[in-house]
């Protein structure tokens, strides 16, 4: 596509998932843009398996991306299954219907479950010339031009006229120019996966292998979802994709405490250690549970502290504005942050080539954004923090 609106710069800060929706947005709508991003490669470290995408995810990326990504997106997720079952550890099942968000029942079409890195690696395409990696933004000045000067850790400047922060939890300018303000919910997720061979099949409870289950423990919670990428057997060429197989999905959320681990210290934990806390954690679940984490992938281990942002309150619009968890932080529990930062994607998208289009302020544009943003992201938090509680109980530390 040729780039219409050159004249602007758009400088996205991070090449995440957020960061990335945007910029296929600009280049769909023919608006060039510059992403600058911390890793040196797109593959540098595990961010993460299984991403759940709703109805409203689903419709940003398809407002974003070009047909032909959409449909590889479509196409690349785990076969499709529906609703959400609940079990005690000794695998009895309850009726319970946990977290409203990830209910299927009553949807036109089940949440969709895409690999996190074969997302990433779609949201990728065709953007190669327009992303330097290796570029951790360590500073911005606001020039007097309406413009803002960004500074790298590599010494390296750029001069926007427009600045997205996609820079995730830890953003300056979420925090500096946006006034988000999070907090420390004081519960920790431990997620990691377990590959579909033989054996672990065969020792893995039947009911984990379809779906999304919950196991609910005292003070945290175990979510499971078997990824089954059912693609790979159609007759078509996935060569810019990074080859996935079937695994299953799992992620503790709950207290550190209830894993035997404190909460200054689990970030150090060698992942053998933290398997042990698992392991006696679960000693007294059902074989069939615990299979689940005899078999696992022992290099997945990841574990994350759970923030959330506080409610959000209007900030001076500017030609500098955020999207995604560099704005609105929020728990896992509810599985709408990415969500949340595609629905931004595709907002700023609309709201940016309108501007350009029709030759009208541009912070004008970002404004309305920003409004309508607060509102859905301050729901989306709330909600992540409801599943939260639903799932560990209340815990909140500043
Ligand atoms: C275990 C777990 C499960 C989840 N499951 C779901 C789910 O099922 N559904 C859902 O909707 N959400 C889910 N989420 C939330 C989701 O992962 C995030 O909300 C989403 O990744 C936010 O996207 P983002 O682009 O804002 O930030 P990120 O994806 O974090 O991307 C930020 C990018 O910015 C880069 N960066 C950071 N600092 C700098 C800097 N200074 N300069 C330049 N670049 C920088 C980073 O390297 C990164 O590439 C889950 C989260 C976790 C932890």
């Amino acid at each position: 596509m040729i780039q219409k609106f050159r004249n602007k710069r758009i400088a996205i800060v991070g090449g995440g998932l957020g960061g990335l929706c945007l910029a296929q947005g600009l280049k769909k709508n023919g608006i060039s843009y510059m992403i600058f991003e911390k890793d040196t490669a797109s593959n540098v470290r595990t961010q993460g398996y299984r991403i759940r995408i709703n109805e409203l995810g689903r419709n940003a990326l398809k407002e974003c991306l070009p047909e032909n990504l959409y449909q590889l997106f479509f196409e690349t997720c785990a076969t499709s299954t529906t609703g959400m079952r609940v079990f005690n550890p000794g695998l009895k099942e309850s009726k319970n219907e946990l977290v409203e968000s990830w209910s299927d029942g009553v949807k036109e079409m089940p949440d969709l479950k895409p690999n996190r890195l074969t997302l990433r690696e779609i949201l990728l395409q065709g953007l190669q010339e327009n992303i330097q990696f290796g570029k951790e933004l360590v500073s911005w000045k606001e020039l007097a031009n309406e413009k803002t000067e960004l500074s790298f850790a590599d010494g390296a400047q750029y001069v926007a006229d427009l600045v997205v922060a996609a820079d995730g939890v830890h953003s300056k300018i979420g925090k500096g120019y946006c006034k988000d303000r999070k907090i420390n919910t004081g519960n920790i997720t431990i997620y990691g996966r377990t590959f579909f061979t033989d054996k672990a099949q065969e020792q893995i409870a039947k009911e984990l292998q379809k779906g999304t289950s919950v196991i609910l423990g005292d003070q945290f919670s175990l979510i499971t979802d078997a990824m089954k990428f059912d693609f790979y057997k159609k007759d078509k060429s996935w060569d810019v994709l990074s080859p996935i197989y079937n695994y299953f999905y799992w992620a503790f959320i709950g207290n550190p405490e209830a894993f035997g681990l404190s909460q200054a210290n689990f970030y150090n934990q060698p992942s053998e250690e933290v398997f042990q806390c698992i392991n006696k954690l679960t000693g007294h679940w059902h074989p069939k549970l615990k299979a689940l984490f005899e078999h696992a992938d022992k290099e997945s281990l990841s574990i994350t502290p759970i923030r959330s942002s506080l409610p959000k309150e209007k900030w001076k619009s500017g030609s500098i504005t955020a999207l995604g968890d560099a704005v609105h932080t929020m728990s896992p529990a509810g599985g709408v942050g990415a969500n949340t930062a595609f629905m931004d994607a595709a907002l700023l998208t609309i709201n940016i080539s309108e501007a350009l289009v029709k030759n009208t302020n541009m912070i004008m544009a970002i404004a309305d954004y920003e409004e309508k943003m607060r509102i859905y992201s301050n729901q989306a938090v709330e909600l992540s923090l409801r599943g939260g509680n639903i799932l560990h109980g209340a815990n909140e530390k500043n």
